[in-house]
């Protein structure tokens, strides 16, 4: 099996679409707000407070490589 890290294709988890193809009514799931939502690396919709509070990131995100 590769040990190579795999870039996984980030999808919506209720239409299975990336985000640039999601048309999906996008409200976040820890508040159910509607302003700023995001897919994030979970495939799941957040607002920036809960993403900052959370410390989720959105699928775009370029930061450090894991290394945990
Ligand atoms: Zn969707
Ligand atoms: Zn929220």
């Amino acid at each position: 099996m590769s040990s190579k890290p795999v870039m996984r294709r980030i999808v919506c988890a209720q239409c299975e679409q990336p985000e640039s193809r999601c048309w999906c009514e996008k409200f976040c799931v820890l508040c159910q707000s509607q302003m700023g939502i995001r897919l994030c690396t979970d495939g799941l919709l957040y607002c920036e407070a809960c993403r900052t509070a959370c410390d989720y990131h959105t699928v775009d995100w370029q930061g450090p490589t894991t290394d945990y």
